[in-house]
């Protein structure tokens, strides 16, 4: 018998997304400008609190993007969390500026604000906090201690499209927030991703940085060193759908997290991501922690065990101080290694049917009580 597989991650796309992307195809604007893409930046700045949106080819150019247009450069510091995916570390390093990275927090699983604190030094210039599978950021502190130090905020929200922290929405909360529509994420075009800020200079800077650096009242003239990190109309079709549909994409997401967690934590080797108060977590990947603090090696077990079972999951992120190219930066994140060692990812999307769900929510049990037997 074969049994169906589950992949992690699918995106949602229907009947809406196929009309506008066609009709952007049909209209001839398949390259970096046209009316989706306006609507889009129009649309997406709007629900996401913001004046202006800027998009992007990814959410990683969206980083860049942003940290050049603040004039982030050589000699400069950036403090980032050492538990968040790659693209956060790289973007620091691509301004030719280093990254500074500070433990996360067991409440949030985001960087530890009195550790950005500590970190602050001469050569800081901005923070980049991330809003780690879905969870904001503390951003009142950090706004806070970002004001009394002059140093530039940045929100990496790839995770977190539709979260809220005591109101207020994720693309909102920083001087400049970014986000990621690659496959996987909340909501996609395969690839694409967008800066929001409600500075006008400062996403002035962003559109020129983007389109090569050209004048935009005089035809190949560059004052500038810029970059072609345009978004396609046709991807902005797409995203003009996902936008549409966010609200609905997000309830049955929310569903999805919420069934796994009632139905799951009552074992004692799965604990569910935390949710501070006053924070709407969005719901990007449903995350547990196996195992009690400390515990090395039941996540891997777990995670053989469901592949097996045609369950495919994801372990987090590697600690960004742990791999090569950042193997110099010393300090100590005793909670990043431990998340890292215990958290896993379980599928999470749409299209997953209730029926879905009950099938998921058995194999995990299943294999629980294997790695139970074995611990
Ligand atoms: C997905 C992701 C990115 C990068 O997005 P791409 O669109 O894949 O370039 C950046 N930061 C975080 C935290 C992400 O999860």
């Amino acid at each position: 018998m074969t049994i169906d597989r589950y992949p992690v991650a699918r995106p949602a796309l229907s009947e809406l997304e196929e009309r506008y992307l066609l009709d952007a195809y049909r209209s001839g604007w398949i390259s970096s400008q046209g009316p989706y893409l306006r609507k889009f930046e129009e649309q997406f700045a709007q629900r996401c609190g913001s004046t202006a949106a800027v998009a992007t080819g990814n959410g990683t150019v969206a980083l860049h993007l942003v940290l050049a247009a603040a004039g982030i450069g050589p000699g400069d510091e950036v403090i980032v969390p050492a538990l968040t995916y790659i693209a956060t570390a790289n973007s620091v390093t691509y301004c030719g500026a280093r990254p500074i990275f500070v433990d996360v927090s067991p409440q949030s699983w985001c960087i530890d604000v009195d550790q950005v604190a500590s970190a602050i030094g001469p050569r800081t210039r901005a923070v980049v906090a991330v809003d780690l599978y879905g969870h904001p950021a503390d951003y009142t502190a950090l706004r806070a201690l970002c004001a009394r130090h002059g140093l530039f905020l940045v929100a990496d929200a790839a995770e977190s499209f539709g979260a809220r922290l005591n109101d207020q929405v994720s693309g909102s909360l920083a001087d400049a927030t970014t986000f990621s529509f690659f496959g996987n994420k909340i909501i996609t075009a395969g690839e694409g991703g967008c800066v929001t800020t409600s500075d006008p200079a400062l996403a002035d800077r962003m559109r020129l940085l983007r389109n090569q650096g050209m004048d935009p009242h005089r035809r190949y003239f560059f004052p500038v060193i810029g970059y072609n990190y345009r978004l396609t109309n046709l991807a902005a079709a797409l995203l003009c759908a996902q936008l549409e549909r966010a609200d609905e994409i997000i309830a049955r997401r929310d569903t999805v997290i919420a069934t796994y967690e009632r139905e799951l934590t009552a074992q004692p080797l799965m604990n569910p991501q935390p949710v501070l108060p006053g924070v709407q977590r969005a719901p990007w990947m449903a995350s547990f922690l196996v195992g009690q603090p400390g515990a090395n090696g039941l996540r891997d077990e777990l995670i053989r065990r469901l592949e097996a079972l045609g369950i495919e999951t994801r372990p987090f992120f590697v600690p960004i101080p742990h791999l090569p190219p950042y193997a110099r930066a010393s300090g100590e994140y005793p909670i990043t290694l431990d998340l890292a060692r215990r958290g896993i990812n379980l599928p999470t999307y749409a299209e997953l049917s209730d029926i879905d769900l009950k099938v998921i929510v058995d194999r995990v049990r299943s294999a629980l009580v294997q790695v139970a037997g074995r611990s």
